[in-house]
């Protein structure tokens, strides 16, 4: 293991050249005594290039997508183009502050008011609002404005649907909202059971939260019969569009029966993640639901941008601080000006391909439950041939994956599929990148058979081997005694 900056320590050692010092900077002379450290700060002495190399070298030991292959599924982590970093970087976007008087940041608010904008327009739906900072946020936004509307109706209702391979956000949004989770089965072909989902609703159904794509990847070819099952109750169709890459310029949700639904713009729009944060969960809604979006939303008037709160007797308030993530979705802009249309359905008919492409190579060496459906931008496979076979895990299939340099599918969700493997390779790989994963992917079940023991100890050649996952969250110590 490499040292830590502490350790690397030598007195006096110095990163920066400066001339010496001529104001009075001691501590006593600047700060009343209650504000004062009371020992001496210990921060590490290192020249710079002692630091420059040791960041390098941690960022090696970590996985990114400039370094390889990082086909996790569900989490859409494509390359994002380096011209929004610089972009954003820029002191008129970076050093602005939320609190300046409107018409000093015109460009800003006239960003945010597009995006607003482009983002209803490719989904389909009367207004998006930029506030929400995550998907899960999105999710919470969503469903409390679906809540809004039943209590404006009256409605008694308290009952969300959702498919049994929904995003594990979903059923916790639901019962944060103060309303009850009920699970529906998914049919032999990884889509809706309709016949459950009839028996499930009655009038305390709320609504019904749905991925489209599933998180199998399967396009819901159903959605009508769906949304008429669920308004015919007066319950709201919320889209979760976590998987909105495999839909770009092709479907849009709000014309195919959806009310409400979240975009994961640090999944879809250019952002990059991992790692917590920063998101950002924009949501849209129909027409009718507008009046209960989040307050404020950039508006226009007179050819001038400001922060509307007109609707704020209606909303249901504010659900983050300021205006949410602005950098993050300064991102999107970008990007989808770059794009425009023709961009978009591009970026997922590659989507699209891609996975096809991978589920159609893999299937002679590793189980496709679901292969009979072309797939969208995702699908699931499953370690389950190797695991009967061999007694090799899903689990040592992703770590061997890493001595090659790939990062690990999604593993063991969807939970409805045993030994599952969710693997999403993005519209940004090349055709040569998703043979080199195949190949991978080959050697690793010939691996299965002939040396199952080195599997079971992989990954090999990372700086770190197998961990422990559970001790890190059970004893967390991330302090460093000097
Ligand atoms: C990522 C994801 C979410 C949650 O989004 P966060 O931004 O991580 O909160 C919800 N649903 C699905 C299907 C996802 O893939």
């Amino acid at each position: 293991m490499p040292k830590t900056i502490f350790e690397k320590h030598s007195d006096n050692r110095r990163g920066y050249t400066l001339p010496a010092n001529d104001v009075d900077t001691k501590l006593e002379n600047c700060f009343p005594e209650n504000f004062r450290r009371k020992q001496e700060l210990k921060l590490p002495e290192v020249s710079e290039l002692d630091v420059m190399r040791h960041f390098i070298e941690l960022s090696h030991m970590n996985h990114f997508i400039e370094k390889g292959f990082y086909p996790l599924g569900s989490c859409t982590m494509k390359y994002n183009p380096k011209i929004s970093e610089e972009l954003v970087r820029n002191p008129s976007i970076a050093n602005i502050h939320p609190l300046q008087p409107e018409n000093t940041v015109q460009g800003a608010l006239e960003i945010l008011f597009e995006l607003q904008n482009m983002l209803s327009e490719i989904s389909g739906f009367a207004k998006a609002s930029l506030q929400p900072v995550a998907g899960a946020q999105g999710e919470f936004t969503g469903l409390k404005i679906i809540k809004a509307y039943h209590a404006t109706k009256g409605n008694k209702k308290n009952q969300i649907i959702l498919p049994d391979s929904a995003h594990g956000t979903n059923p916790a949004s639901v019962k944060m909202v103060g309303y009850e989770v009920v699970e529906i089965p998914s049919n032999e072909r990884g889509m809706v059971d309709i016949k459950a989902l009839r028996e499930a609703v009655n009038e305390k159904t709320a609504g019904f939260m749905l991925t489209n794509p599933n998180t199998l990847g399967i396009f819901e070819a159903q959605i009508e019969e769906i949304s008429k099952i669920i308004h015919d109750v007066d319950g709201l169709m919320y889209m979760d569009g976590a998987n909105f890459n495999a839909l770009l310029g092709i479907v849009k949700p709000g014309e195919i029966g959806f009310d409400v639904m979240h975009y994961n713009l640090h999944k879809t729009f250019a952002t990059p993640h991992g790692g917590g944060g920063p998101g950002s969960g924009p949501i849209g809604v129909r027409k009718d639901l507008v009046k209960f979006l989040p307050v404020p939303m950039v508006n226009r008037k007179d050819g001038k941008f400001f922060w509307d709160y007109s609707h704020k007797n209606t909303s249901i308030g504010k659900i983050h601080s300021f205006y949410g993530n602005f950098a993050v979705n300064v991102r999107a802009y970008i990007y989808l000006k770059m794009l425009g249309p023709k961009g978009l359905k591009r970026v997922s008919e590659n989507a699209v391909i891609n996975a096809n492409y991978l589920m159609k190579k893999l299937q002679a060496h590793y189980l496709v439950p679901f292969k009979d459906e072309y797939c969208m931008h995702e699908f699931v496979a499953s370690g389950k041939w190797q695991k009967d076979k061999t007694g090799v895990k899903t689990l040592d299939i992703a770590k061997r994956l890493l001595d090659k340099g790939i990062h690990a599918p999604t593993i063991y969700f969807p939970l409805i599929v045993s030994e599952a493997m969710m693997i999403e390779p993005t519209e940004t790989e090349s055709k040569e990148t998703l043979d080199e994963f195949i190949e991978a992917m080959v050697d690793i079940a010939a691996e299965a058979v002939n040396s199952p023991e080195t599997l079971k100890e992989a990954p090999l050649n990372t700086p770190v081997r197998r961990v422990d996952d559970t001790k890190a969250v059970r004893e967390l110590n991330v302090k460093f005694e000097w």
